[in-house]
């Protein structure tokens, strides 16, 4: 292996800098750092300080705190004394310094490179590409959908001279964009998957985005994509073009057949020879993708049989890492599917995230990819396990077994195959642990987590972290950089979960979360969650507990005050933070307005409490019928708040605007927002200017289906009467499981192959029947109960917050990142 590092000193001769402050030349770079949050091998990493919605130079401190030492950035007005031992290259645009440095990376290695651009697909094509061109090639590819301006700089810099063969994406959403990521990836075979219909936003029209999309194709030596797809616009490329589809290209679709186990025969034409392929799926973008794939493979010059051969294997790609609660206490973080060193570095990232466990375990196959290097690659597995800090490692796979060395430091037990992992598991405690399980398809480990997994009951409650972060992100999109938030976290996070929700915002860092009861807040602190927390409802005969895990309580009379006070003082407690509740109009709890002048002079007479915020909630703030009440609500409370404030002398946080406060009274943001439903995506339609994304499913299966008879009746009180011969299906959700009884007898409907069905007869407290209605379903299909909520609840004359809260403890809640 030649040289696979840097020093700084390169790197600030490879990008275009204004001016450079470098005390150690000979630093050694080897990992790239853009998100203060993800801070690992800090002794040799660069921190890129991007501007953006958080503007990376204000991390600097935290990110050299650290330990890193080695910063880009754009601001050349930082005080290096704070930073004795720093080395700093400004440039101009700190994402354009980290691209050119990533293109000057790849042009280093002669290996082929694949760049895939597109619609659809890009991600699926370069999975199934991996899949089938890894007998010949180690190849590396960009880990999940790492294809933007900055994921594809990433995404290069891992290349290094292990790899065979480069497979990237690449993925715009504006003009100008592709030359950028074209500059960097050079792709020798440049891959169009599909054209949508529609242009994406930030395109003036569809010709405008193809011809975007094709510029990744100036320089390829082989282009490949379908001629319905670039409607017309020139396909730059010099080179070979290898197309697809319909009409007179090099691979023509002459038909599709379905044949049994749910597969499909694609036939074609190429070379005037009438070829055909089977590919284990049936759904049209399957059939487009493995048609794209056929055509890269037919460019590389593969005979057809052995294209045939390796599309019969096809696997599905799994998309998500999916994480389940386990035996004995445990969370088990199940990528059984795949495993190479990007995305077990994804993996692992994930896996440092859960804070709930004191100990983190890793079960880890051999890396197929690894043959003959084997040395490099295990080194850097070892390397990304002491950066994560695992606590055990579990190997399977010979070569694992055979380089226990390199995981000396930590506590290493090594399986030669998957069987003999599964014949001592019974012998391995697993107990209140995070375990990750990272395996090669090969190794079958579904069946080790099969036998890791806490027994389920078929109903389950998905929560998609990921657009809990992005709707997160769209309010933030509308407050001003000063403004706090607030998350609320109460009734176990609107029914999604308390400690992964809290987790997840405290690694989003939200400035505050609240919760509706003392309990609560202590199971969060007993997981791990740091942040301030405010409790709603403290009871006084919980204070103590209270007071013990840090929590900050609202108080809202003057009893709960003066209660509080004397716990306070019994413990010789001075300055604990808490926070006053004024009544403006609610009338459900807090302290009277008109009481601002007592309440000072009380609070002005000890020093037990410290006033941390003083806040308000709003009545009807999505009701534009209410506006004018809600204005007397923002202005009695403004008035409250000065009076205290004045009286207390120091700065208190004054807040009380709600999730649709925050869209519909910009005045009302103050100091801090409360978000509450709008994080778990819901929001007021009318009034909507965010794209937020529904972040749970609640799901179920079929377990019996049957013919029942016309006028024959299903259910309790046979009040599901049939007027004609019908399909009956039973699913495994009740009202019990918070499947509400007013959905009964055809108000409610839930989603079976795509397709809305009805309920038949009342709700059980188990079970609730359907009426298939035609729709060719077998027992144990799944069964979307809800996914947006907002239509269902007003169907039975409730809202959102009862239907999402509503979900019964005893709803498996499952987390992935989709
Ligand atoms: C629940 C709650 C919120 C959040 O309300 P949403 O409508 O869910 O945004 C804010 N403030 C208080 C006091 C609450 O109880």
């Amino acid at each position: 292996m030649h040289e696979q590092f840097y020093t700084i000193l390169q790197v600030s001769e490879i990008i275009p800098s204004v001016s450079v402050s470098i005390s150690d030349g000979s630093a050694r770079i080897e990992t790239l750092l853009h998100d203060s949050r993800k801070v690992s091998n800090p002794a040799y990493a660069l921190f890129f300080a991007l501007a953006g919605r958080r503007d990376g130079h204000q991390f600097i401190e935290e990110v050299y705190a650290s330990g890193v030492r080695n910063f880009v950035v754009s601001n050349d007005e930082i005080d290096h004394a704070n930073f004795p031992a720093a080395n700093f290259i400004v440039v101009r645009d700190t994402l354009a310094a980290m691209q050119a440095l990533a293109a000057y990376h790849r042009g280093r290695f002669a290996c082929p490179v694949i760049g895939i651009t597109g619609s659809n697909g890009k991600t699926i094509v370069k999975e199934w590409l991996a899949q089938l061109l890894a007998p010949e090639y180690r190849i590396i590819r960009s880990p999940k959908s790492y294809n933007s301006q900055l994921g594809v700089a990433l995404s290069l810099w891992q290349l290094d001279d292990t790899y065979e063969l480069a497979i990237i994406e690449a993925g715009i959403s504006q003009p100008g964009e592709m030359q950028a990521l074209q500059r960097m990836i050079r792709p020798d075979i440049a891959v169009l998957t599909s054209i949508g219909p529609a242009h994406d936003d930030g395109f003036s029209s569809t010709t405008e985005k193809i011809t975007e999309k094709l510029r990744l194709f100036e320089d390829a030596k082989h282009a490949v994509y379908s001629p319905d797809d670039v409607q017309g616009v020139t396909v730059p490329s010099m080179g070979a073009h290898t197309t697809w589809g319909s009409g007179n290209v090099v691979l023509q679709v002459v038909g599709y057949e379905m044949i049994a186990d749910k597969r499909c025969r694609i036939q074609a034409r190429h070379a005037n020879t009438d070829m055909a392929i089977v590919i284990p799926f049936t759904d049209a973008a399957a059939k487009s993708n493995a048609l794209c794939c056929w055509a890269v493979m037919l460019s590389m010059g593969y005979e057809q049989s052995v294209i045939a051969h390796r599309m019969a294997l096809l696997q599905p790609v799994e998309m998500r890492l999916e994480m389940k609660k386990g035996i004995n206490n445990c969370t088990v973080i199940d990528d059984s599917y795949s495993n190479d060193l990007s995305s077990l570095a994804i993996a692992l990232d994930f896996l440092r995230q859960q804070q709930q466990h004191p100990t983190r375990t890793l079960i880890l196959s051999d890396i197929p990819g690894a043959d003959g290097h084997e040395e490099q690659v295990y080194s850097k597995v070892s390397n990304l396990l002491a950066d994560n800090k695992i606590d055990r490692i579990i190997t399977v796979g010979p070569q694992l077994l055979e380089r226990a060395d390199k995981f000396g430091f930590l506590n290493h037990i090594a399986f030669r195959d998957t069987d003999s992992l599964l014949d001592s598991l019974a012998d391995l405690t697993f107990e209140h642990e995070a375990i990750l399980l990272k395996g090669a398809r090969k190794y079958a480990f579904e069946r080790v987590s099969g036998a890791l997994m806490a027994k389920v009951h078929d109903t389950v409650l998905e929560i998609n972290l990921n657009a809990v972060e992005h709707n997160l992100n769209q309010y933030k999109t509308l407050l001003p950089s000063p403004v706090k938030l607030m998350a609320m976290v109460k009734a176990f996070s609107y029914g999604s979960g308390s400690f992964e929700v809290a987790n997840l915002l405290q690694f989003n860092k939200v400035d505050y979360l609240a919760v509706a009861y003392v309990d609560e807040g202590v199971e969060l602190r007993k997981s791990g969650i740091r942040l301030p927390i405010m409790v709603m409802s403290p009871s006084p005969a919980s204070f103590e507990a209270l007071v013990a895990r840090r929590l900050e309580p609202e108080l809202y009379s003057f009893t709960v005050l003066d209660d509080f006070i004397r716990v306070l003082s019994n413990q010789d407690v001075t300055g604990y933070p808490i926070h006053i509740k004024v009544d403006t109009g609610m009338h459900r709890l807090g302290f009277p307005v008109q009481d601002a002048k007592r309440l000072s002079s009380r609070l002005q007479n000890t020093d037990a409490v410290k006033v941390q915020s003083i806040f308000s909630h709003l009545a009807a703030a999505g009701d534009a019928e209410h506006d004018a009440f809600t204005e007397r609500q923002l202005n009695a409370f403004g008035k409250f708040a000065n009076e205290l404030t004045a009286a207390l002398g120091y700065p208190v946080i004054r807040h009380i605007a709600n999730s649709v406060a925050i869209q519909r009274w910009p005045q009302a943001h103050l100091d801090m927002v409360r978000l509450g439903i709008g994080l778990y995506g819901v929001e007021n339609k009318l009034d909507s200017r965010l794209l937020l994304q529904q972040t749970g499913t609640l799901k179920t299966v079929i377990t019996q289906i049957r013919q029942v008879a016309a006028g024959d009746s299903v259910g309790y009180g046979r009040r599901g009467r049939l007027v004609k011969e019908s399909t009956i299906a039973t699913v495994n959700i009740g009202y019990a499981d918070g499947y509400d009884r007013r959905f009964g007898n055809g108000v409610g409907y839930m989603t079976v192959k795509g397709r809305k069905v009805r309920t038949v007869g009342d709700i059980c407290m188990d079970m609730t029947m359907l009426d298939l209605d035609g729709i060719d379903a077998a027992e144990g299909d799944e069964v979307i109960v809800f996914g947006d909520v907002t239509e269902l609840a007003a169907n039975i004359g409730t809202i959102p917050y009862e239907l999402l809260t509503g979900i019964s403890q005893r709803v498996k809640r499952v987390y992935y990142y989709g």
